[in-house]
């Protein structure tokens, strides 16, 4: 019975591998082991999605968090190998671009354990973002490369991978397993104010109404809370977005409330502490628009029947903007404004299965019992 390690740390990963677990345990001849690095650690940013996802408590559960990148990572290093010589898996199992990824494939790697990456494939081609890093080279030592999308597979075969002795394989995206999942847990957050919670939702994609009365948005990329020209104009335009359009409602990261502080910024729009999943599901399912510069939060806003206004100036999930559902503005305060003006309450219909349509965890799982 084939052991997998599966190494996860930060919120989108918790996500990611509630479905795959899920799928592990109704399968049978598997096993799996969880480890949680501890890269995010808060209650809202970790414990939440343990508790709403019927995700299993970590079996290994270490407490490695702040320092740079590559402290970070280094101490990763150290105590992944320590567990994966302790517990003997068979493979271990990575999800997205964060350095837990790169800690956890190169561990496995160099003590020839064979890595299986969920999410290969994904490219932004802009190096200087520490996600993209991690993605060529979590790709680079694994010999299961699970894509999300035919970009991500067609971005792997430009690179030669197609002549490597690896499986390039295109189950789908497991994000959009986890969003019809839990799309009938969705529960309003606290701490909004009555005409927003009073807000009718409209189900997910393919059944969705024309949206709610606000706007949400989530902030917290490297690229954009570390550039204080950028979080300003960023800042300002989500405040007259607010003003203007409709009432903002922001989850703040924590990286993000601490870089608008130092900043001397002022948000003046409704800010309320990261929400657990199901919270939001339901401003997903609620809103007219979704402004963000999160990744999973580009598909989501999709999967949910919502445009997307991206808060950056690449996206590895081209297909959203080939399809006219994702418009990128990077950090510009006037295309951000007009975007959001002109997107407002437009609905989105995926058509296309552009992501599988919800059935990736078990396809990864079939693969991984070599079924
Ligand atoms: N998310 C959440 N609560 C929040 C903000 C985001 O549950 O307050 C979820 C979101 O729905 C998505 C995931 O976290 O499933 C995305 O994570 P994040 O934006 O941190 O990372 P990225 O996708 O950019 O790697």
């Amino acid at each position: 019975m084939p052991r997998i390690l599966t190494v996860i740390g930060a919120r989108p990963q918790f996500i990611k591998a509630s479905v795959v677990s899920r799928a592990i345990q109704q399968t049978a001849g598997i096993e799996e082991i969880m480890l949680h690095t501890g890269q995010h650690f808060d209650a809202n940013m970790s414990d939440v999605f343990f508790n709403q996802l019927g995700m299993p408590r970590p079996a290994i559960q270490l407490d490695i968090h702040g320092g740079s990148h590559g402290e970070m990572t280094g101490r990763m290093l150290t105590e992944i190998e320590q567990a994966i010589v302790e517990h003997k898996p068979d493979r271990v199992l990575v999800y997205g671009d964060t350095n837990s990824t790169l800690a956890g494939a190169l561990a496995a790697a160099k003590l020839h354990v064979p890595v299986a990456h969920v999410e290969a494939g994904l490219r932004s081609f802009n190096t200087a973002m520490p996600e993209e890093i991690n993605r060529i080279l979590t790709d680079q030592i694994s010999d299961l490369l699970f894509c999300p999308t035919a970009a991500a597979v067609n971005n792997l075969n430009a690179e030669g991978f197609g002549q490597k002795p690896v499986r390039v394989l295109q189950p789908g995206d497991v994000m959009q397993d986890a969003a019809l999942f839990f799309s009938r847990h969705a529960v309003a957050p606290k701490g909004l104010p009555s005409m927003i919670s009073a807000t009718e939702g409209h189900g997910t994609s393919r059944t969705n109404g024309d949206g709610g009365g606000f706007i949400v948005a989530t902030l917290h990329r490297a690229e954009n809370t570390d550039d204080p020209e950028r979080l300003a104009a960023i800042v300002t335009a989500l405040n007259r977005a607010h003003r203007e359009v409709a009432p903002v409602v922001l989850p703040l990261h924590p990286r993000t409330r601490a870089a608008v502080e130092r900043a001397g910024l002022t948000l003046a729009v409704t800010t309320i502490d990261p929400v657990g999943y199901f919270e939001m599901v339901w401003l997903l399912n609620h809103c007219g628009l979704v402004l963000t510069d999160s990744g999973g939060v580009q598909k989501e806003a999709f999967f949910f029947g919502r445009a997307c206004v991206t808060l950056r100036d690449q996206t590895e999930w081209v297909e959203l903007v080939e399809a006219g559902a994702n418009e990128l503005v990077g950090a510009d305060q006037a295309r951000i404004e007009e975007a959001a003006r002109r997107h407002f309450g437009r609905r989105v219909v995926d058509t296309d299965h552009l992501y599988g349509g919800g059935k990736a965890a078990q396809a990864i799982v079939d693969t991984l019992t070599g079924s």
